[in-house]
């Protein structure tokens, strides 16, 4: 056979297992709404996204785009379609109790976790449109499990990048599970191959002023070294001027407690980091919302009774979450919040001066922090109350951290080529951002969730 005829045949059998392909409606058509896809350009309405499989095959119009006979067809008509949303900073192996003390030690090591807990978690923040996140500090194997199930298919949840224990001086006391102390910059390099060895997507570093400057240095070294992006706390002064010093990727929290705003030497560092276009993006998740709202839901607590954040969790743990929030005026954690509310706007808008680039995460699953409801409260913060646009915000939850993570070439916009991972909701969010409360449809992998 010459070559122009077996380059013919396989053609034409391409062509016939397409259609096939198509026919048994392996295509999926979102028609109708109006389509945000990450990049920041002016949305596109009557949109029109073909998915085949797990991913994008086409995006266009009703005008330009025809969709083909066969295809499964979603109306999304009067409503903002846009890609999964993103949570930089979740605890799926939290869910709100606000005695972390009696969860670790109630929860902390059990089989509970990897088989209840982490999974509620998982499946919670997916119907609230949430298709990728970033779990910033848990039990190294459970988590390691949970995110691979979820990858497997045998959980729903979101694509999980994992840190599994937090690196730091010294665990607090019963907490050694899920914090590492680091001993030595030999010791450093040694417990980061080894999280390397067991498969996390990112080393979570925190009170790193307690630390020798080599360990920190040794960590984001020895980080590198195995392509894994380190984040840190920011919590106080010196945990930044170190972070900046060894080139940490991304700050997690507003940080300062209640001073004012962030030291002038500080905002230097940062400005000199951020000129630096050869070394990325410096990275910062705020997670402002839940100390920005801590007074509201104090006076008005009707949303600690929503039966969202108790989907999955059994009736027992359920109780035991209720029992520990019946006063959430009274809980130790909070009682500085009110403090530190008043100055929070200013270090916001002094990080986004700084030319930081900010992601939507949220400590979901802190005390009454619920993964149900906790990332669309964030971006509704940025909004409505820092006065960012909803653009930026959008963006900030979906492309950004994608790039973050590197996998932007897969993830974090609606584009040919890229995983199906597809949320849409009724009305506009550009105009009215708390509308993602209420998620109607999640595609993940191409695949229906809700
Ligand atoms: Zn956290």
């Amino acid at each position: 056979m010459n070559m122009h005829l077996r380059t013919l045949l396989s053609c034409v059998a391409l062509l016939g297992a397409l259609t096939a392909h198509a026919a048994s409606g392996a295509v999926t058509a979102l028609v109708g709404g109006r389509l945000i896809d990450g990049f920041g350009g002016p949305p596109l309405d009557r949109s029109v996204v073909l998915i085949e499989g797990e991913r994008i095959k086409a995006v266009g119009t009703v005008d330009s785009l025809p969709v083909p006979s066969g295809a499964k067809v979603i109306s999304t008509a009067g409503m903002s379609v846009l890609p999964g949303l993103w949570d930089a900073h979740v605890h799926t192996y939290l869910l709100g109790h606000s005695n972390y003390t009696h969860w670790d030690k109630t929860y902390g090591s059990s089989p509970r976790l990897a088989k209840e807990i982490m999974p509620a978690a998982a499946h919670q923040l997916l119907l609230a449109g949430v298709t990728s996140a970033r779990d910033l500090g848990a039990p190294l194997e459970a988590i390691v499990e949970v995110r691979d199930r979820i990858n497997r298919g045998e959980l729903l949840g979101p694509t999980l990048y994992v840190a599994g224990p937090f690196l730091q001086h010294a665990p607090y006391p019963g907490t050694e599970n899920f914090r590492w102390g680091i001993n030595g910059a030999a010791d450093a390099r040694a417990k980061v191959r080894k999280l390397a060895a067991a498969g996390v997507n990112i080393i979570k570093l925190i009170d790193q002023d307690q630390m020798t400057e080599e360990e920190v240095k040794a960590i984001v070294e020895e980080a590198h070294a195995h392509n894994l992006p380190v984040v840190a706390h920011a919590h106080r002064p010196n945990e930044i001027r170190l972070g900046l010093k060894y080139n940490v990727d991304c700050f997690e929290h507003i940080g300062l407690a209640t001073a004012p705003g962030y030291p002038q030497d500080i905002l230097d560092l940062l400005a000199e980091r951020t000129a630096k276009m050869s070394l990325g993006p410096m990275f910062w998740t705020p997670t402002v919302s839940v100390l920005y709202n801590y007074e509201y839901l104090r006076d008005n607590p009707m949303q600690l009774d929503d039966p969202a954040w108790q989907l999955d969790v059994p009736a027992d743990i359920r109780a035991d979450i209720q029992g520990s929030i019946r006063h959430p005026g009274q809980l130790g954690y909070f009682q500085i919040t009110p403090l530190r509310r008043p100055t929070l706007e200013t270090k916001f808008h002094q990080l986004q001066r700084a030319g930081v680039v900010l992601l939507v995460g949220t400590d979901s699953g802190i005390p009454m922090n619920f993964h149900s409801s906790s990332t669309w409260r964030e971006m509704d913060t940025w909004v409505n109350k820092m006065g960012v646009d909803p653009m930026t915000t959008i963006r900030a939850a979906t492309y950004w951290p994608a790039v973050q993570m590197k996998v932007e070439k897969d993830y974090g916009s609606i584009s040919e080529g890229k995983y199906a991972d597809i949320i849409a909701v009724n009305g506009d969010v550009l105009r009215y951002i708390d509308l993602l409360q209420h998620v109607d449809v999640v595609i993940k992998h191409g695949v229906q969730r809700k």
